[in-house]
């Protein structure tokens, strides 16, 4: 799950990190009043989207050479100006895609006077299962371009859970971001109060961009992207308050009330697999055939009916699908109670699709039987193979 930069900088507040002061506004009226309260003479208009790159972005209702999602502005008059454009304006950046996302929230902060724009995240590291704390004199960039063409300015410091936030952990950063006398300082305690925040708040990844310097000798942390472990929503009530969902895909919300793992693709073949590595490997063989998935759908361990329908339902509401493949392993269900879940669901939603199911495990038989003696038009296959095979076949029948 993610939130937008103002609720991730208010989480930060509290565990002591510098942010500059700021306001989020639904409307201009809003964003005027938020102006009026800061100090000024220099604001920060901010379009609050789920997606960076927004000082870069280009809003699709205004001509090309209009300014982006981020703008200083010097005067109240200006704040007033900017929010009128951006709001209910579609702000399209490297990272919305090219449909954009609708601006309804800003956020106005106080300008700051930039020194250095420097770079720090967090992720789990799955390879070291640890956290790590990705580091970087180069601020404000894209850090993927740094990464692939000054590769030597990034430094990774990785943290012992065990062990936790030491005081050598800060000194690497200070030395990382080549600070020296109370900077070094401010970037080792800065370190700690963002990694103490992203443990205590159960996040995945925490992305400071730029981390600033200002003329007056403070680290600041002036653009945030975070996210959190959806695992761990259950014991954070606060944070599954700020979630926006208007931001998020509608199907994706659908899918997470059943607890379906679903993400939207961008080919015609809807799939439903039990379990993330045959998903994933469901997705690869019908590359191979020559097609591309619709989208990645876990139904997890307990394929009941009821999850079965509502994963159909959610398949089925992406117009680009043609065909749909199933693929379950039957362990711990087993296969005649999932064809019975299938069919079930097939007949409630009125299927119009090709599906062909590939079923294997416990009861295999008796479930191909019932797949059978259904009464449906469902195309049976032996393995994943021959399942992609008939699939394919099925979609461009069609087509
Ligand atoms: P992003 O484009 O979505 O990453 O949004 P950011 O919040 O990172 O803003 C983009 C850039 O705008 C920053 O890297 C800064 O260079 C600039 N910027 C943002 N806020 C301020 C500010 O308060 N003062 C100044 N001078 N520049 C700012
Ligand atoms: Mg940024």
């Amino acid at each position: 799950m993610n939130v937008h930069e103002y609720q991730a900088k208010e989480l930060l507040a509290k565990f002591g990190v510098g942010i500059p002061a700021g306001i989020a506004a639904l409307t201009v009226e809003e964003a005027v009043a938020a102006a009026k309260q800061l100090p000024g003479p220099l604001y920060v208009v901010k379009a609050q989207i789920h997606a960076g790159g927004r000082g870069k972005g280009k809003f699709k209702e205004l001509p090309a050479d209009a300014k982006g999602g981020v703008r200083l502005a010097k005067s109240i008059e200006e704040v007033e100006a900017f929010a009128k454009e951006m709001l209910g304006n579609t702000l399209v950046t490297v990272q919305t895609g090219e449909a954009g996302k609708q601006v309804n929230r800003l956020y106005v902060t106080d300008g700051v006077d930039i020194a250095k724009e420097y770079y720090l995240s967090m992720v789990v590291d799955r390879a070291t299962s640890r956290v790590a704390m990705i580091v970087s004199t180069e601020g404000g960039m894209d850090i993927e371009e740094v990464a692939h063409s000054t590769p030597e300015k990034i430094a990774t410091i990785t943290i012992d859970p065990a062990e936790g936030f030491m005081p050598h952990h800060g000194r690497a950063v200070g030395y990382a971001l080549q600070l020296t006398g109370d900077l070094n300082k401010q970037a080792g305690k800065i370190a700690e109060q963002l990694y103490n925040a992203f443990v205590a708040l159960d996040c995945d990844m925490l992305e400071i961009n730029p981390l600033v310097e200002t003329k007056d000798g403070n680290l600041l942390v002036l653009d945030t992207k975070m996210s959190f472990d959806s695992n761990s929503l259950y014991r954070h009530p606060d944070v599954v308050a700020l979630r926006d969902e208007t931001e998020e895909d509608p199907a994706e919300i659908e899918a997470s009330k059943y607890d379906l793992a679903y993400i939207k693709l961008d080919g015609n073949i809807g799939c439903m697999v039990n379990g993330a590595g045959l998903a994933m490997a469901t997705m690869d063989i019908i590359k191979l055939n020559g097609e591309f998935p619709a989208n990645f759908l876990d139904v997890g361990g307990g394929a009941t009916t009821e999850k079965v329908t509502a994963a159909f339902k959610i398949i089925l509401r992406d117009p680009a699908v043609k065909g749909i493949l199933v693929n379950i392993f039957g362990g711990i269900m087993k296969c005649d109670i999932i064809a019975e879940g299938i069919v079930a669901a097939a007949k409630e939603v009125n299927l119009s699709v090709p599906l062909v199911v590939r079923l294997e495990g416990t009861n295999v038989q008796l479930g191909k039987d019932i797949l059978a003696n259904s009464g449906l038009p469902i195309v049976p296959a032996n393995d994943l193979g021959d399942a992609a095979k008939k699939i394919v076949a099925e979609v461009r029948a069609v087509a």
